[in-house]
This record gives structure tokens, sequence and C-alpha cells, in this order.
């Protein structure tokens, strides 16, 4: 997997002070996205061993307190991703155990592989949907458009 872009503090995408990676690879194609530089699943660094350490230092980090981690793109949940994605929300939940893990993807719950739900175990809250430009509205929070659905899987 490669990451387009990293940001160890972060208080836009999510609740909070956060930590967020935004991944590569995205097949939607939304008319009127913002990150199209994240479509190509070689666009980007590489997503090696030292950026997980840092992604779980930075939650760790008792100067800078993040309440979670968001995972954006690009898609996670792009079938080239999963395999990492999934071992990264693990050690995030074993290792972090008091931080959320956000998730946006442009898959609907209902679209989902058995496989890319296996993350979901591991997600606090799942944002889903493609953009929608013709349904766009700024006034959203954590979405670009109406259509797409905040699910809470953890209070
Ligand atoms: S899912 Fe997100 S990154 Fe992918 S095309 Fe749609 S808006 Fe762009």
């Amino acid at each position: 997997m490669n990451y387009q872009q990293y940001f160890p503090v972060d208080v836009v995408n999510g609740p909070g002070t956060r930590a967020t990676l935004f991944v590569s690879g995205c097949e939607h194609q939304c008319r009127g996205c913002y990150n199209q530089s994240t479509w190509s699943p070689a666009a980007g660094h590489l997503f090696d061993a030292a950026m997980v350490e840092q992604i779980i230092t930075d939650l760790q980090d008792t100067r800078i307190v993040r309440r979670g981690l968001s995972l954006s793109g690009g898609d996670p949940l792009y079938p080239q991703n999963v395999a990492q994605i999934l071992a990264l929300v693990k050690r995030v939940k074993h290792e972090c155990p008091d931080k959320d893990i956000w998730l946006w993807s442009g898959y609907r719950l209902d679209e989902l592989s058995t496989v890319q739900r296996q993350v979901l175990h591991y997600v606090d809250v799942l944002v889903d949907g493609k953009f929608e430009q013709s349904l766009a509205d700024p006034s959203l929070r954590f979405r670009g458009s109406s259509n797409q659905v905040i699910h809470h899987f953890k209070q």
C-alpha cells in the first residue's frame, strides 16, 4: 500500500485532535473529487513498517494527546489496501485501546465484501459512500455530500 499524506496532528478530519492518514488507491472516480491525485495505488509513498511505528508513537504521545486516528484517501478499503489497513487498525486497537478510529470509504456499508468488513471490527466510525457532486453541502460535518452516512459502531 502507498499513502499520499500523513498528518501527525489534525483537527479537521474527525472529532478532536487526531492523526490522519490519506492512503493511495481509489476506484470510485467521483465527479468533483478533491483528491484525484490519490486514485492511483502507485501514487505517493510506500506505507512501510516505519510509518506504522510513527502512527503508534503519535497516538501514544502524552504531550500532544490525540483522540484517535482518521483513515481516508483515496480509499482505505480499496481492495489492495485492505490487508495493511486491517493490520494497522488491529495494532492501534491493541496498543492504543483508548483511541477511536474513523474511516472514510467510497464503498457503502452494504457493498462491502467479507474481507473489507473485517476492518470494521476495529473501526469506531465509518463514513461511507461516494462523493455525489449534486448532493454536495459544505455545511455537512465530516462528509462532503448528503448521501454519505456516518455509521457509529461503538459508543
Ligand atoms: S471515494 Fe473519495 S477519493 Fe475516491 S473518487 Fe470519491 S471522493 Fe475521490
